[in-house]
């Protein structure tokens, strides 16, 4: 059949997400997936029978639009304890369907046509297509390998009239950097006295090694009062698949971000929120969280030692890169795409990361994974 054509794309150039296609692909390949990043044990059985309970119970209907009170005043108690911050949890901290979908609701309420906002590359694929339908610019700075640092005079140089927000993110996916508090002195200097909305993407909040501290922006007040914090239930609690987690930030930003998620999701699922209320009241259930990864970190990285791979540990979030410079000098999606098909392992490349593709032969693997799996992978790499 012929169809007329009704539209011309909105987002020309993105295509299905990299982690859609790579997990596919694994799949179709039967290989080890290291690529998109969620954990392969189960999580908590106590926190599933807390959501079956609550099932059970009865509490199967809408939400509150901001999300469950007893879940928000959980999460102001949280934030406070960790980050000394104190958040309303009538008015400052709202329930969302995940990290992803609070990133986007940040961003459409804040950005308009002509609008700059700046991101940092490798860069998660979520905020680029978010800025452009809302008719704002990307502008694209340069975290350099292998460290992954942010060079705050080059961003000095880039901020003008039209910079409208700034997007953070530590720890850091894919890279596995950390900001430190330094970075953060330095970006409350840059915001100083401008109308820069700022928007930390702190997903892995709890997933941080080597005794280093998680510089949430709601450490420092100067930054916090320009900024939407994104947090994520699905990574702190193994269960990305439930979509869930929240968003904070200062009464008269948290009020725009209302207007727009009440029509992009109303609300959040209200069995789950009750059961998070109840689990997140045990400090246990997230306070470890940082040591469990390290192990599998440490674990990974010591079974591939010997393998021709390099690498710089990661500092953060459950993803690992790997240099293979001294292996191929195929193109780093091609390489990706062989070692998923003729090896049976999949990763992500990182060229994925960069709107002009830049390949520094670098891929990522998620070790968010069961210690068999670990293994196998790693008799796969080495064999490399
Ligand atoms: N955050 C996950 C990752 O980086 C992917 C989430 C998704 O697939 N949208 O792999």
């Amino acid at each position: 059949m012929n169809y007329p054509n009704l539209i011309s794309s909105k987002l020309p150039n993105v295509g299905t997400s990299i982690f859609t296609v790579m997990s596919k692909f694994a799949a179709d390949n039967n290989a080890i997936n290291l690529s998109q990043g969620f954990p392969d044990f189960s999580c908590s059985e106590e926190l599933i029978g807390l959501v079956n309970k609550y099932m059970l119970k009865g509490c199967n209907q809408y939400a509150p639009m901001a999300g469950l009170m007893s879940l928000r005043e959980i999460i102001a108690e949280k934030t406070e304890d960790i980050y000394s911050a104190k958040y309303d949890p009538e008015t400052e901290i709202t329930i969302t369907a995940g990290g992803t979908q609070a990133i986007f609701t940040a961003i459409s309420a804040v950005i308009r046509e002509g609008d700059e906002v700046i991101i940092f590359e490798p860069a998660y694929d979520c905020y680029q297509p978010a800025i452009e339908l809302n008719g704002g610019k990307t502008i694209y700075m340069q975290l350099k390998a292998p460290h992954y640092l942010i060079d705050w005079e080059e961003v000095k140089k880039v901020i003008n009239y039209h910079t409208k927000m700034i997007i953070i993110n530590t720890p850091h996916n894919p890279s596995g950097s950390i900001m430190t508090a330094g970075d953060m002195a330095k970006l409350e200097k840059l915001t100083k006295g401008t109308e820069i909305v700022i928007i930390s993407d702190e997903v892995y909040e709890h997933i941080i090694f080597d005794g280093y501290e998680h510089q949430s922006v709601a450490r420092f007040p100067k930054l916090a009062e320009r900024s939407f914090i994104i947090s994520s239930f699905g990574k702190t609690f193994h269960a990305t698949g439930w979509k869930m987690g929240y968003c904070v930030a200062p009464k008269k930003l948290m009020a725009e971000f209302r207007k727009v998620h009440q029509f992009l999701v109303f609300s959040c699922n209200t069995p789950i929120q009750h059961a998070l209320a109840e689990f997140l009241k045990n400090k246990k259930n997230y306070a470890g969280l940082g040591i469990f990864y390290q192990k599998k970190r440490d674990y990974f990285i010591s079974l591939i030692k010997d393998s021709k791979f390099t690498l710089e540990p990661s500092s953060g979030t459950y993803f690992q890169l790997l240099r293979y410079n001294g292996i191929s000098k195929e193109k780093d999606t091609n390489f990706a795409v062989r070692l998923t098909k003729e090896f049976g392992i999949a990763s992500i490349p990182i060229s994925a990361f960069y709107h002009n593709a830049v390949d520094n032969k670098v891929l990522r693997f998620c070790f968010a994974k069961k210690e068999e799996t670990l293994e196998k992978a790693a008799e796969i790499l080495n064999k490399i």
